[in-house]
């Protein structure tokens, strides 16, 4: 049965629905070794809730904001629950287009470029500075609460996803600078940006969040001539890292290893040749969440105690995996996919089927699976990664 909004089959259906079948097949001397455990384990089958939704399409969804100068739609634990520990937003900036001075009180931001051209500034607690300008495959890490803000470069629309280490983050509710002076009074606000009382009363109303203004001049300094770069870079140019390659695709994974100013997260880009499977493998430390680029693909999740899912992702699609779930990804159709994935630790781990079974004596995986070592044999002997 699938569920029309997800597109995702539900077993709790299945799984609830399992129990009397059990129960039944046990009375009546089931054939099969362990099925007396059935009726066991089907009761317990109550005590792990069916596994949640996986996917999200966020470009089609409703949870946005459209304005002169740009664009925004998010998800959060709000509109997928599952994805408690990384929310996401789709952003859209017109050339000169400025989202505004801001910071995030609950949230680091990572961002990969899509389209198009951004620039971006950044201020640290120490008080140094960065300015930076990104294109398609780049991609920003500002630690939770540095100030920032970012505006379109041109020419076009300058699309990116933005990622943060808080499932529950809302990017509608950020700590804006016009929110912030819009609110706070009149005579706190001359004496501090020593104003007169006529500018100040022509300051914005309430939140700007995005503007449109010109098209910046990357190379215009900034106001204060003592201000000293960032000890670490914000910037990490993913796309143009060498890949891991593998006989279906390649990977590129970058961890606070490469870029350590990613403290808190691991990003990775996967390129997926049409026909080609991401073997079935977990990651011990960390959930993974996905947004698809390009191409299609299906996705299988394993949540133990019987408990899978599949569904299908495209271009704009977000896919969640809880901590330590097996999972696959299957490409579909004849256009390579690409996909983005964020994993919440700064460590990237990993455990594949292929290379498990490589790393066990024969005899024990031919009583594992009842079959004879010959079988055994044929069995992948290293990870496959992205096999053919
Ligand atoms: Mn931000
Ligand atoms: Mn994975």
């Amino acid at each position: 049965m699938k569920d029309k909004d997800t597109g995702i089959s539900m077993t709790r259906r299945t799984l609830l629905g399992a129990a009397p079948f059990f129960v039944a097949a046990a009375g009546l001397g089931a054939e099969r070794a362990g099925a007396a455990e059935m009726p066991l384990k089907a009761a317990n089958a109550d005590k792990f809730p069916p596994l949640s939704p996986f996917k999200f399409s966020l470009e089609t969804s409703n949870s946005r904001w459209d304005g002169p100068g740009g664009t925004a739609r998010e998800v959060n634990t709000s509109n997928f629950p599952i994805s408690k520990s990384i929310a996401g937003v789709s952003m859209r900036l017109q050339p000169g287009g400025l989202r505004e001075l801001h910071w995030h009180g609950i949230a680091a931001e990572w961002a990969y470029i899509i389209d198009g051209h951004v620039m971006t500034t950044v201020v640290s607690p120490d008080g140094t500075v960065e300015k930076n300008e990104f294109g398609p495959g780049d991609t920003w890490f500002f630690p939770r609460g540095y100030g920032h803000a970012l505006q379109g470069l041109g020419p076009g629309e300058c699309h990116f996803l933005l990622g943060f280490d808080n499932g529950d983050f809302s990017e509608f509710g950020t700590f804006s600078i016009t929110d912030w002076i819009s609110k706070t009074p009149r005579r706190i606000v001359e004496r501090n940006m020593q104003l007169p009382e006529s500018v100040v009363a022509g300051l914005p109303k309430g939140e700007a969040y995005i503007v449109q203004g010109k098209v910046p001049n990357f190379g215009e300094p900034f106001r204060s001539p003592n201000l000293e770069p960032s000890q670490l870079t914000h910037k990490y140019r993913l796309g143009a890292v060498a890949p891991r390659r593998f006989s279906g695709g390649e990977e590129r994974i970058v961890s606070s290893k490469e870029f350590p100013i990613q403290s808190t997260l691991s990003s990775a880009r996967m390129d997926l040749e049409p026909g080609s499977l991401r073997e079935m493998h977990w990651h011990p430390n960390s959930d993974e969440w996905q947004y698809y680029t390009k191409g299609r693909s299906r996705v299988g999740i394993f949540g133990a105690h019987g408990r899978v899912e599949t569904a299908e992702f495209g271009p704009g699609d977000v896919c969640f995996i809880p901590q330590g779930f097996g999972h696959w990804i299957e490409q579909l159709g004849s256009a390579a996919t690409q996909l983005v994935i964020l994993f919440n630790n700064p460590h990237y781990e990993e455990i594949s089927l292929s290379q498990w079974l490589a790393s066990n004596p024969a005899a024990l995986l031919a009583q594992n699976f009842g079959v004879t070592e010959e079988v055994i044999d044929k069995l992948p002997k290293a990870a496959l990664g992205i096999a053919k």
